[in-house]
């Protein structure tokens, strides 16, 4: 038995890796992150967008209900699993706007004013990893719920090119498109079940299945047999009522008066089940297949579905992860973390004064380094080095017993001694504060 133990504990000694597809963001590349989403809550906040956080999190039904049943998400990309606990259904959120518009709900959010709401972080979908595409990839995510016009879907649109600019992002072009209402997209339906029938010898495994379930999903679909058949296929545009197509040049007359360049591109249907009327995707063609950077739309109906009173929305999501890959690609360099100052010490005097004079170092906001784990001055002064601070201070017990310090500049000038009521000034010099 002992033997047995021994040699399953050796076994668990190997390595654990993370899971496929869910990235570990590492110190370097976790500043360029902290950096954009600080320029990204100062945009939202700058359009009057406010914070919520939802849970990771929901009730399985949520997003069945939501997104819909027969979508490539419901079917094929949740991480669903039973809580051993209670037996409830859940769900790790794949998107944000369900549990966005559960929340709202919830806690009556809506009761007498609209709402302008962000929330950003991870989303989870069980898709080939490749570039771009990932397991656990994080959104930053804008939802107007209670707007009706198309005022707010073109403001929504603005406010993705002023980040763009914002950003210094060039090639990312504007696809735009109208899903029209329900009667329209029912009659519309109708038409394509109809024709796909004619034409069911070209259709591949995963239109057919779609054929009655989901035959808009059908005109999504990337497969190069089918291209000519779905450009030909009944357009929905010819069915839109009155309202849906004022709505939708009503989007296009903002978009022209800020010269904010579109395609319209009949194809666009988006994925996901709630949508309609305005639905739009900005792409870029620089990350491959993975082009979308943003997207989003219009989806008057899912409030209602989720069970609230029939309230109009609209609101998009970007992949932080494809947005910075982009930055990159531009030449974009990683922005560096600033330390000011590393204090090096020996002797017990000298550490306690190290600690004290630290901490009010960082009391005057100053990024502070104290050094820890002992060693020579020499080693010390090599971790000081490698930190990138801009000013060493070294402390001895001679330095403390005469209440001072030694500054060394580590970017050139001379090492000198000053009394700790000095301090400050006699470092600020070597530092620029932001
Ligand atoms: P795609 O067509 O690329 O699968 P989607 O339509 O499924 O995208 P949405 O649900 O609209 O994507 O999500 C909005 C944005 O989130 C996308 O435009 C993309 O930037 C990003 N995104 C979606 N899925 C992933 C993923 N698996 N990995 C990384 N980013 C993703
Ligand atoms: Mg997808």
């Amino acid at each position: 038995m002992a033997l047995i133990n021994l040699i399953t504990s050796m076994m668990s000694n190997e390595t654990l890796q993370a899971v496929r597809g869910m990235n570990d963001i590492l110190p370097d590349e976790a500043e360029l992150w902290l950096w954009f989403e600080e320029v990204v809550r100062e945009w939202l906040h700058s359009y009057g967008y406010r914070n919520i956080r939802m849970p990771l999190v929901e009730p399985t039904a949520l997003f069945k209900r939501a997104i819909g049943e027969v979508t490539d998400i419901v079917e094929k990309e949740m991480y669903s699993f039973e809580d051993a606990l209670n037996g409830d259904q859940l769900t790790l959120r794949p998107e944000g706007t369900a549990s966005c518009v559960r929340a709202a709900l919830q806690h009556n959010l809506l009761y007498n004013a609209p709402q302008r709401l962000y929330y950003s972080g991870q989303m989870f979908r069980h898709e080939r990893p490749q570039k771009g595409r990932y397991r656990q990839f994080h959104q930053f995510g804008v939802e107007a719920l209670g707007f009706a016009g198309p005022d707010i879907d073109a403001e929504q649109i603005l406010m993705c090119a002023r980040l763009w600019q914002k950003l210094g992002l060039q090639d990312v072009v504007l696809q735009l498109n109208t899903l029209g209402d329900v009667e329209s997209r029912q009659r519309h339906r109708t038409k394509l079940i109809s024709y796909f029938l004619q034409h069911q010898d070209v259709l591949d495994a995963d239109a057919l299945r779609r054929l009655h379930s989901n035959p808009l999903r059908i005109l999504d679909s990337k497969n190069p047999a089918m291209h000519d058949l779905i450009i030909a296929a009944p357009g929905l545009m010819d069915e839109l009522e009155d309202d849906a197509l004022q709505h939708f040049s009503g989007v296009q007359d903002i978009l022209k008066q800020h010269n904010v360049k579109f395609e319209i591109n009949p194809r666009l249907v988006r994925g996901l089940d709630y949508y309609n009327r305005t639905v739009f995707e900005w792409v870029t063609t620089r990350l491959g297949a993975q082009g979308t950077i943003c997207a989003g739309g219009r989806f008057d109906g899912l409030i209602e579905q989720v069970g609230g009173k029939p309230t109009p929305a609209t609101g998009f999501a970007m992949g932080i992860e494809r947005l910075l890959a982009l930055l990159l690609d531009d030449g974009m360099t990683l922005p560096k973390s600033r330390v000011d100052i590393y204090v090096v010490h020996q002797g017990e005097l000298a550490s306690q004064m190290a600690s004290r004079v630290s901490e009010q170092l960082r009391d005057a906001n100053l990024q502070v380094i104290l050094h820890c784990g002992g060693g020579s001055f020499k080693s010390q002064m090599k971790k000081a080095d490698a930190s990138g601070a801009n000013v060493a201070l070294v402390i001895g017990d001679d330095e403390a017993s005469a209440g001072e310090v030694s500054v060394k500049p580590m970017r050139g000038g001379e090492q000198t001694r000053v009394s700790v009521d000095n301090l400050s000034f006699a470092i600020s010099q070597f530092i620029k504060q932001e």
